[in-house]
């Protein structure tokens, strides 16, 4: 691992930060994506589940990551995790120019996720970019999703907020490790609250994907209207009372994400 810088980065909030419902995530400045350099153009991402102990030292998220069947349990088989990951990748390829892929060995895969190896908060995503020109866009290079093993989770809403749906979960690590940050604290998958309001993207979480992937092949609704679903875009209304919010974090808002700058 000699050669690599990692520094970390307290990410600033930009002027337009939320606006139309998502922010990209910015690490050093730098936007981030998978695939070519280019804002809209889709990619093709692999992922894996971790099976054995895995230690990422440069990671400031998911350093240890521990086997996903740590997760596994009676009231959460691991077909069931599968699954549900499965339909968590789905969710953001349906709605733009991402496609997924499994793959069997975790050291070949683009996005890996697995258990925390030490268990803190519920969940967490780690992106590290390679270098580039100055200027641009930069190409993630590997992405971490980490779930604490010691939580509950769940499959499905049932009302107890204290407990999380698993694919909710995915959903919102997987769009930070696709180049997504938190827009907000709530209004969409992407907000950093914990919500069971919506069990699918919002307009805000559409539009982001859809600024770093352009559309999916099969999305017939109309473009990312950017300006005329602006007012649209809910961010109050179910908002949860503030004095909840410890409890509904997934990760810091506006986490320091680490990423990896390799020289
Ligand atoms: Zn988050």
């Amino acid at each position: 691992m000699a050669g690599l810088l990692s520094l970390a980065f307290a990410l600033p909030l930009p002027a337009h930060g939320g606006e139309g419902g998502y922010r990209l995530l910015e690490l050093d400045g730098y936007l981030v994506k998978w695939g070519e350099r280019e804002l809209g153009v889709g990619a093709s991402v692999s992922y894996a589940f971790a099976d054995e102990t895995l230690r990422f030292e440069d990671a400031r998220n998911c350093r240890d990551l521990a086997p996903i069947k740590a997760l596994a349990g009676r009231d959460l088989p691991m077909e069931t995790l599968v699954r549900e990951t499965k339909a968590a990748f789905r969710v953001w390829e349906r709605a733009s120019g991402l496609s997924f892929h499994e793959v069997g060995d975790a050291r070949d895969a683009d996005i890996v996720i697995g258990a925390q190896g030490r268990p803190r908060g519920r969940a967490f995503a780690n992106v590290s970019y390679a270098p580039g020109p100055e200027e641009g866009v930069r190409a993630i290079e590997q992405a971490l999703v980490c779930l604490n093993p010691d939580q509950e989770w769940k499959v499905g809403f049932d009302g107890n907020k204290d407990v999380y749906d698993i694919r909710y979960a995915l959903i919102h690590e997987i769009g930070h490790a696709i180049g997504l940050d938190h827009p907000g604290p709530s209004g969409q998958v992407m907000a950093f609250l914990y919500t069971e309001a919506f069990n699918e993207l919002q307009p805000g979480d559409l539009r982001g994907v859809q600024r770093l992937y352009g559309r999916g092949a099969d999305d017939s609704e109309p473009a990312n209207g950017l300006d005329t679903q602006l007012s649209e875009t809910p961010t109050g209304g179910r908002l949860p009372a503030l004095g909840r919010l410890s409890h509904h974090l997934y990760d810091e808002p506006a986490s320091p994400i680490l990423f990896i700058a390799t020289e």
